[in-house]
């Protein structure tokens, strides 16, 4: 047995796990499942505390940046690994929670037809971007004067329905202790580190917003349940706010959002918060809104919005910075830490935890919403 497996069979004999995960979130369950499908003994620990960006996010998967429709970062790489990942989730847990959808971007002014025109002439988003007829948003209520896009590749994950199913596994298998874990009750041994009883080759913290992990930029996010009768969407509208027709909520139900506000995070929905979004769904039609619920959730962000991955420490990684494109960037964020902490390929530089521009004298973040 060569030296490398030798110690790989130490390890699962010594430990009582593989790999100990802090925080279930979008990051931390995606994680979770990537690492036992490989086999791989996971523990988890997590406590949802307010304020968790993934109980609130809508779950919204769009490849094309709106401000200026590009393609988000690596959408063409990222998009076909996070529909296999969630399509196989949902085949092995007997739930449909990736649902493909077209999305439909409505122009304010001329100058968005002539930024749309561009982005389905271009060489990258010629494949993402069409100007099909949507008779369903032709014939509604809805503000178009300028016509609109629609995004052929977008998707929505039931980000609920997945993380409620990933616990009923983990549970079932023992594999969850729901607290908070506290600094000191994290020991760090030279090959290994202990919670409580578990003990494992590996810690990952994925903990969102709720650490200090340098570079990371946590950005409020609030938005809006709302009913607007007679509307009859069927998909998702975009103009200023994303507005998600929620069938299983109830007729005419829709999810609106979301704002992005870098100070104060932590400070719970607010009246101006409400008073923003509700101006921008009268920018998408005069029909009466009945709000009925009003959420919020604070992202985590970096400094020049890419993930944070990698080793931090001689047993501990961490798996941060999902920002405001979570769904679409854990399944290849997971794979990729898996093969850098289990079979040994390089971290790409631009996710590192240690890239220079996450540090806190590097040029400050571009905050324009994405
Ligand atoms: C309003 C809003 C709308 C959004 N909409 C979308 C969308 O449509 N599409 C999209 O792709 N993304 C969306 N997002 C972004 C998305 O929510 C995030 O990218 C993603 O959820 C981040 O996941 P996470 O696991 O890193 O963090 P979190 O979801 O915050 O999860 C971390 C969890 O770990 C727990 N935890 C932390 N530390 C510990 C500890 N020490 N012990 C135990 N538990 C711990 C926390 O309580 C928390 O529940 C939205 C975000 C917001 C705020």
């Amino acid at each position: 047995m060569c030296h490398v497996r030798m110690h790989a069979f130490l390890c699962r004999v010594a430990y009582t796990d593989d790999v100990l995960i802090l925080g279930r979130g979008l990051a931390g369950a995606v994680l979770t499942e990537t690492l036992r499908a490989r086999g791989l003994r996971v523990h988890v620990f997590h406590r949802t505390r307010t304020g968790s960006a993934s109980v609130v996010a809508a779950g919204v998967v769009n490849p094309v940046v709106f401000r200026r429709d590009v393609l988000s970062w690596r959408a063409t790489e990222l998009l076909p690994i996070a529909k296999a990942f969630y399509t196989d989730f949902g085949v092995r847990n007997g739930v449909e929670v990736w649902h493909p959808t077209e999305l439909v971007k409505l122009f304010p002014s001329p100058k968005e037809v002539d930024q749309w025109a561009r982005a389905m002439a271009a060489h990258d988003t010629a494949h993402f971007t069409d100007r099909r007829a949507q008779p369903e948003v032709e014939t509604a209520s809805v503000h178009a004067p300028h016509g609109h896009g629609t995004v052929t590749q977008a998707a929505w994950l039931d980000v609920p329905m997945f993380l409620e199913k990933q616990m009923e596994a983990l549970l079932q298998h023992g594999a969850l202790t729901e607290e908070q874990v506290h600094a000191e009750a994290i020991e760090r041994q030279a090959d290994h580190v202990r919670i409580g009883a578990h003990t494992a080759r590996w810690l990952v913290r994925c903990e969102g917003a709720f650490t200090g992990a340098e570079g990371l930029v946590p950005v409020k996010g609030e938005g809006l349940t709302v009913r607007i009768s007679g509307l009859r969407l069927t998909r998702m509208v975009h103009r200023s706010v994303f507005l998600l027709p929620m069938p299983s909520l109830g007729e005419d139900v829709y999810r609106v959002g979301a704002t992005f506000k870098w100070d104060n995070v932590w400070e719970g929905p607010t009246v101006q918060g409400r008073a923003w979004l509700l101006e921008k769904i009268a920018g998408i039609t005069d029909a009466p809104v009945e709000v009925l619920d009003h959420w919020c959730g604070v992202r985590p962000a970096s400094r020049d919005r890419r993930p944070i991955l990698g080793r931090t420490g001689a047993c501990e990684a961490v798996f941060n910075g999902l920002g405001s494109r979570g769904v679409l960037l854990a399944p290849w964020c997971a794979q990729h830490l898996a093969d850098h902490l289990f079979a040994g390929k390089a971290l790409d530089p631009e996710v590192s935890h240690a890239r220079p521009a996450l540090r806190s004298n590097a040029p400050d973040t571009d905050r324009v919403p994405e």
